[in-house]
Formats: C-alpha cells, structure tokens, sequence
C-alpha cells in the first residue's frame, strides 16, 4: 500500500504536471469507486486543476471549489498518461481529461475494487470522515511532547503506528523500517515507552520517512511508476542480513501482512513465534 513518502512524492509529481490544466470531461468507470454522487463527477468538466497534494495516505486534487479525495488503498495508483484509457481496460477506476488529450487516471490492480473518491465541496473537505479523523503526518514529526502524547496508549506499536487516527501516513512497510531504526520491538507498548525510546522512534520518523522522500525525488522522474523503488532496510528482506549487525531478519507472517524485525537489536535475541505455523494447524 503507497504510504506517506510514496504518496507525497506522487502529489508532488502530479501536482508539478498537472497544475493549470483544464479538465475536459470525467466518469468513474469503477463501479463502486465514487463514494458520492452530489456533485456529480461530472461537474469536474471546464475545472482547472490547481494542484495535488497529500492527506495522510490519500491524495486531494484541487480544482478550486471542487476537490477529488482519493484513497488508494493497496493497489491503487494515480496517474497522468499522455493518452485516454481504453474504454475496455478494466482496471480504470477514475479518469479524469484533461486538456491536450491527457488524463489523470486511478487504475487499480487486482480484481477487488477498493480504492475509492469522493468528490467535495473544498470547504467540507476538512470535516469528511476520512481527513476529520486524521492524526498529525508522521512526516515532518510533531513536536517530541506530543510525539509522546499520541503514543501513549496501552497498544503494540506496530498497529498503534500504523493507526492513522495516532499519526497518519504510515502503514505495513514503513513502520518495521522506523521500528527497526528505533531498535524497538513491534509488540513493545506505546504507554511503556520511556523517554529514550520516544526520542529515538520520533527521530526515527524524521530520517527514515524523510531519507524515503528524498531518495523517491532522486530516483523518479516525470512519471510515477506502478512499483516504486522502496529503500527498505529490513521490510521483505526476512531471511537476509540486517544490515547494521548482521543478525538474520526475522518475519511474522499475519493474514494479510508481514512483519519484519532484527531479533539482535529490536526483541532481546528472541525470536517471536510465526502465527503463520499455529493457523496451519488450526
Ligand atoms: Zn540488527
């Protein structure tokens, strides 16, 4: 799932591209991807785009009075292409035209429909479930006192991180990278963190989520790509060494994701049990 630095960057790309351009026409050939009907999609024709920035993990494409929020969720990307869709590509989702015959289009991998937009009023954005909801960006850091704040909940950091009520724009890959940087256990408590440990996690988010944008503005050219060239240090490398002791990265695998993690540096040497064994044997 595209998180904060591989969301920023796509606003950022999109927004250096797509600002001033008129909109020429727009349908939502995703049949469940509208999650608003009044306005119409429609209404976005003869609008300019005047930018498009980040909102947590979602993006907001501003057309003045209009705004599209969109949310990708695992599979969805948000692209200009220099041509339309065809009418018969089944992962369209959204198509908005643009003038000069370009389009931003969300297309969405796989054969679940789950992205999803709304179109807003712009001043209602700010009150929309989705944005309401929203903690402080994880990235630049709030302020170290209300760091600990927000993380002073009786709850595993690994979900209580990835909670974008707690702190937004972090999801399953980024937070083993931060837990990782912070040599913290995923299954530590956020109330029992001390002050060493709240510095480090909070000094964590500022290099590893910063040094993530940094090297997408390095390496991305014009054009977002479907996969972006994640710098990960410990996320997917189960197995492999980690890279600052040596030490075999470990995984738990839960339904839907993975969790990696040092032993040496993040559990005290232990190597926590892979729920993945005690579901096969249910
Ligand atoms: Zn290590």
């Amino acid at each position: 799932m595209p998180e904060l630095p591989e969301v920023e960057i796509t606003a950022r790309r999109l927004s250096r591209a797509a600002a001033g351009a008129e909109i020429e026409s727009a349908l939502a050939p995703g049949m469940v991807t509208m999650k608003t009907f009044d306005p119409p999609v429609e209404a976005l024709a003869g609008r300019t785009i005047a930018g498009v920035r980040r909102a947590g993990k979602m993006l907001v494409v501003d057309t003045g009075e209009l705004v599209v929020l969109i949310h990708l969720m695992s599979a969805g990307r948000l692209q200009l292409w220099d041509d339309r869709a065809s009418l018969r590509d089944r992962a369209s989702r959204l198509l908005i035209r643009l003038e000069g015959g370009r389009e931003l289009r969300l297309r969405e991998f796989g054969t679940q429909q789950r992205a999803w937009a709304k179109l807003l009023p712009a001043e209602l954005l700010r009150d929309d479930d989705a944005v309401a909801t929203l903690g402080p960006d994880a990235y630049p850091a709030p302020p170290l006192d209300e760091f600990a704040r927000l993380l002073d909940q009786p709850r595993h950091l690994h979900p209580l991180l990835r909670d974008q009520r707690t702190i937004a724009g972090i999801g399953r890959s980024w937070v083993d990278e931060l837990l990782w940087a912070a040599r913290l256990s995923p299954f530590q408590k956020g109330s029992e963190l001390d002050r060493d440990a709240r510095e480090r996690l909070h000094a964590a988010c500022d290099e590893v989520l910063g040094a993530a944008l940094e090297h997408y503005e390095q390496v991305i050219g014009d054009k977002v790509p479907d996969k972006l060239p994640m710098p990960l240090q410990v996320h997917r490398r189960a197995g492999e060494d980690c890279p600052r002791c040596g030490a075999t990265i470990q995984a738990i695998h839960f339904k839907d994701y993975v969790m990696c993690y040092c032993p040496e540096e993040q559990t005290g040497g232990r190597v926590l049990k892979d729920r993945r064994l005690s579901r096969l044997l249910k």
